[in-house]
């Protein structure tokens, strides 16, 4: 079977070095998990950007800013623009109370203890608190997303246990568990490149096989076929 080294120097080669999130911290990468819904990375990346020109990316420049503003730009991230202003208000608060202002802090508490604390946040459940310690360089291992899981069990990791997903995930992380990168930067592109791959190439309806680099590693469409 392929290794994941190789799987993710091809995928590297096919899609170039991933964009990082501009989000910096626990707290600005909350709220780029909350900046919208259902819309592409690049309509995220514009309302977190005018949130940070217009009102400031910290707890109190949000719980400070004029809400028609707030309401604006949740109004580009798509639909129930007012939940959204909410949610920002929220995580603003739940920020400054609990966390003195500096989501930060987090950092310095064990794993268990700092994803605990970010499914606090709205939006926010386990595999998204993973992502975000992951950007910040403190995950132990490889959070991996949906389409990112699919790439993995098609290439030979773990087993499909079809509406398991649970069960899913713990058998593709138990076989990769020897082969993830150890450096931060390394481990956060291969969350990407993975991620990548599965939304546009290996979809989960009528994989794209013929523009797959990784498909002289891949079994999947000789097992389909
Ligand atoms: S060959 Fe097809 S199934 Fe295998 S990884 Fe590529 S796109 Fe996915």
């Amino acid at each position: 079977m392929a290794t994941l080294k190789k799987i993710l120097s091809m995928l590297r080669r096919q899609y170039g070095p991933p964009v990082l999130p501009p989000a910096k911290g626990p707290f600005e990468l909350v709220l780029w998990e909350n900046a919208c819904y259902l819309l592409p990375d690049g309509r995220r990346q514009e309302v977190f950007e005018g949130l940070r020109k217009q009102v400031g990316l910290t707890p109190q420049a949000i719980l400070a800013a004029d809400r028609d503003v707030l309401l604006f730009w949740a109004i580009r991230g798509g639909m129930r623009p007012e939940v959204r202003v909410f949610r920002w208000l929220e995580i603003a608060r739940i920020c400054r109370d609990q966390f003195g202002g500096d989501l930060d802090r987090i950092l310095s508490q064990t794993y268990a203890e700092a994803k605990k604390a970010l499914k606090q946040f709205p939006n926010i459940g386990g595999p998204g608190a993973e992502k975000i310690l992951m950007f910040c360089g403190a995950a132990p291992g490889l959070p991996l997303e949906s389409n990112a899981l699919r790439v993995l069990t098609r290439v030979g990791y773990g087993r499909d246990h079809l509406r398991n997903y649970g069960q899913t995930y713990k058998s593709v992380q138990d076989a990769i568990a020897s082969e993830i990168p150890r450096d931060p930067a390394n481990t956060a592109e291969a969350h990407l490149l993975l991620r990548q791959h599965g939304k546009e190439v290996c979809r989960n309806n009528g994989p794209l096989c013929h523009q797959c680099s990784i498909s002289a590693l891949c079994n999947y469409p000789a097992k389909t076929r």
